[in-house]
Parts: structure tokens; sequence; C-alpha cells
């Protein structure tokens, strides 16, 4: 806590010349660790009440046959937003706590293949009367370092979001392979895509495109913002295409000393 944090910037003038600017951030970066304790710290108090209620909320629903008319209805959207606040909830618990530690450290090798077909089931269950037509081509030699659960939330993430931005019907191609540049993982939808001046600002937390939209699919603004911190984690980058009206593809970018072939 000790600790001093400079940030230098470094501007050179001509061929000879350099001006080096050394501002001190000790303060900024401590409040900024404030902030961070204080909303992981609020979401974990948050928690504990938030699962009694919709605990209750759901043994009530169990009973709608003794109740006056209106009161399932009012019921059901109290426990639909219960639900989106204990999403909202562990998402920001998990960004702080991929903020706060150190990089998974000794890590095995992940099946990435294994865990796209598994991503695939929960999508489709998830969006079962939406029709969406998803596919995996991945190659199931091609292993990559790192955590899996932590994996599974930044690819959770980005396939989610192609089912939750395209229409019914639409398509969702998701592809896993090497070259002699990486690994790579591409998540390529036939959906609403992205205007190009959102595409700077969409990993902060809470940027949404549309709000209002944003708020019918059920989202947390949060999901890109924790692919960000995983993939960091992973060394990995995040690149996005998109073309408004016809799709997006969001392609993640692992070095050869992350992957494993078997
Ligand atoms: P959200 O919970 O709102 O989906 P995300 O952080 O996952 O939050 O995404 C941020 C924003 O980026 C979304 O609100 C949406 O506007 C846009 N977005 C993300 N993925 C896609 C996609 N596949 N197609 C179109 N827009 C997308």
């Amino acid at each position: 806590n000790d600790r001093l944090w400079l940030q230098v910037t470094i501007t050179r003038y001509g061929n000879s010349e350099h001006l080096m600017v050394v501002r001190d951030i000790t303060r900024l970066h401590q409040l900024e660790q404030m902030r961070k304790d204080f909303v992981a710290n609020v979401s974990h108090e948050l928690r504990t009440p938030l699962t009694v209620i919709a605990g209750y909320l759901e043994t009530m629903l169990e009973h709608t046959d003794e109740m006056p008319p209106r009161w399932p209805r009012a019921l059901n959207q109290m426990n639909q937003q219960a639900g989106r606040m204990q999403h909202l909830l562990n998402d920001l618990l998990l960004l702080a706590k991929l903020e706060a530690t150190s990089p998974p450290s000794n890590t095995q090798p992940v099946a990435v293949a294994k865990l796209l077909q598994s991503i695939k089931g929960d999508a489709l269950a998830l969006s079962a009367e939406r029709k969406h037509q998803i596919t995996v081509e991945a190659d199931d030699t091609l292993m990559l370092k790192g955590s899996e659960s932590e994996l599974r939330s930044a690819f959770s993430n980005l396939v989610f979001n192609a089912v939750k931005y395209t229409p019914d019907n639409g398509e969702i191609h998701v592809r896993w392979w090497c070259n002699e540049h990486g690994a790579h993982l591409a998540v390529q939808d036939s959906g609403i895509g992205i205007e190009s001046k959102h595409l700077p600002r969409l990993t902060e937390r809470f940027y949404r495109v549309d709000s209002s939209r944003a708020s019918n699919t059920g989202g947390t603004g949060l999901g890109l913002a924790i692919v960000k911190h995983v993939l960091l984690r992973h060394q990995g980058r995040l690149d996005v295409n998109s073309t408004p009206s016809r799709g997006s593809t969001f392609t993640c970018h692992f070095p050869l000393s992350q992957a494993t072939v078997i």
C-alpha cells in the first residue's frame, strides 16, 4: 500500500530532443482501488438478501392457484427482475475478482472444442424457440492453457451476445483454429451489427449501443468487460468486425505460447 505509482510520458521533438513528464498518480490509484473494493463489497452484501427474496418468490409462485387474480403476474415480474439483479451481482463480483487477483498460474490445458460444444448446448437451451442455427467448427486437438471457468465465462458471453443480437432463425458460426500467428476463436453472427463509432467503447463497463433495446435483451452491460479481462489474463486480445444490419464477428487472439496441440 505504500507503493508509489508514477505515470511516465515521453514525447519526441525532432531528432534529438525528448520531453519526459513524470506524474505521481498514487492518489488516483488509491481512489480507483477504493471504488473497486466498494463495488465488490456492496455486491457481496446485496447477494444474500436477494437470494432470500428470490427463494420466497419461487415458493409463492408454486401456489398461484390460491392467490387473488392479479398476484401471479406481479409475482412473475418480481421473480424475473430478481433474476436480473442476481445476474448483475454475479457479473459485478466476477469482474471484481478478475481485476483484483493475479492471472491463473499452473494452469492445465483446456479442451476448447469440448467447451464450445457445451456452450452451444446452453445457448440453444436458452433460446430454443428463437430457432437460431449455431455451428461449431473447432480443432479438437488444440488446447488452451488457462482457467476453464474464466474461459467459459468469456466464450459464453460472446456466444450468448451473438444469440441476443441476432434475429430469430439467424446463423451463428463459432470457429477455433490455429495458424503461425497464434490460436484464434471467432464468433460470427448474422445479427443487427454495430456502427463503427461504437466499437472502441464496447468493452467498457455498462457501455451499450442502444440502452432501450439492451434493457429488453436482459444483459447486464458487463459481458464484454468480462471478456476483455479474461483475455488479458490469458495474454489474449479481442478484435471486433461489424457491419450494421449484416452482422458482427468477435475474434479472440491468443499467442502460440498459450496453446498446445495434443
Ligand atoms: P450486454 O449485457 O448489454 O449485452 P455486453 O458488454 O455484453 O453487454 O455488450 C455491450 C454492448 O455491445 C451491447 O449492449 C450491444 O449493444 C453490443 N453488442 C455486443 N455483442 C453484440 C453482437 N454480437 N451484435 C451486436 N451488438 C452487440
